[in-house]
């Protein structure tokens, strides 16, 4: 098995049967304990995306979709921060969802997201994507006022519709060719109290503190309630959720990048082969510049 493998493998889920949170430990760290062997996996982590990017691009054919959803403070920023050192930003692009402007919310709620969707040989990172549209407005649901969706539409398995509509979504997205990889950094409700004590006690990181951050969490138990059934209600085979332990951001960014390793090699990427025509024209292009000084 790949370390890329055994570092994911434990957090994938692609079947939603018998998925319980609770199951999921934010403080785990399987099979490390040192940080001097993590930090040597992370670099190697780096090197190895680098060079599948690489591939990824020069093949032009399959596209990558990385979600990122979390508590506040669960290092969303940080993973992706991480992924994105190791990759040329060429073949890359970073996405954050805030409220939905009025723009958005002239729209079907999937509208925002499939504008921004990665291209063939690119990796697209969703900070935040359609998926709060079963988290902060399934736990306060007065915001689906402003979505003005019509009043006979909002059944009571609105939710479900709204599963479902992500379940094929992505199924279309993966027939095409673009494949998703989700993932929740599961911070746990202690280290998140900590980590916000810090913004409020170091300067440096008092610009990260937001007031909204410490009202949010009072709903937290409706949060974990909604994304253990999100998680549930879409994961799969070909689109699977990390439950990734966030409460040591060293061990966050590793399973991260081993999951995204692991998605890259599972694509058997190789670069394109030339075919005759085309190498004739590399050895004349050769000889040309060689005769010339
Ligand atoms: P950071 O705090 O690190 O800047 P962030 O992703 O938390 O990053 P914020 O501006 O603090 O950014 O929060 C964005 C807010 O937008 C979140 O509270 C999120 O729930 C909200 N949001 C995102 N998508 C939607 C949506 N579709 N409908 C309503 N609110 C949304
Ligand atoms: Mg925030």
């Amino acid at each position: 098995m790949s370390w890329a493998n055994k570092f994911s493998k434990p957090y994938r889920i692609e079947s939603g049967k018998g998925f319980r949170l609770e199951d999921f430990n934010p403080d785990d760290t399987a099979h490390l304990h040192s940080k001097e062997h993590a930090e040597k996996l992370l670099e190697q982590s780096i090197r190895e995306m680098a060079e599948l990017q690489d591939r990824l691009y020069a093949q032009d054919r399959w596209g990558v979709l990385l979600i990122f959803q979390a508590m506040d403070a669960a290092g969303k920023d940080g993973a992706i921060k991480h992924v994105m050192s190791g990759v040329n930003p060429q073949g890359c692009q970073v996405y954050s969802f805030k409220a939905p402007s009025s723009e958005d919310l002239n729209h079907d709620f999937l509208w925002r997201t499939t504008k921004c969707l990665p291209e063939r040989g690119h990796i697209g990172i969703f900070n935040r994507s359609y998926y709060e549209e079963t988290l902060v407005v399934r736990v306060h649901p007065e915001i689906l006022k402003n979505e003005r969706v019509p009043e006979q539409l909002l059944g009571k398995n609105l939710w479900e519709d709204r599963f479902e509509d992500i379940r094929n979504f992505e199924r279309y997205l993966w027939r095409n060719g673009i494949i998703t990889r989700k993932f929740f950094l599961n911070v746990s409700k202690k280290e998140q109290k900590r980590r916000f004590l810090e913004r409020l006690e170091t300067p440096d990181k008092n610009w990260k503190f937001s007031a909204a951050d410490i009202h949010e969490r009072e709903y937290w138990d409706d949060y974990m309630t909604a994304y253990e059934e999100m998680i549930a209600a879409t994961s799969s085979k070909h689109s699977p959720w990390y439950v990734v332990p966030a409460d040591n951001k060293w061990y966050t960014r590793l399973v991260v990048a081993a999951a995204i390793v692991d998605t890259l090699k599972d694509l058997k990427l190789s670069y394109p082969t030339v075919d005759p025509d085309k190498r004739k024209q590399l050895q004349a292009a050769k000889s040309q510049l060689e005769r010339k000084k």
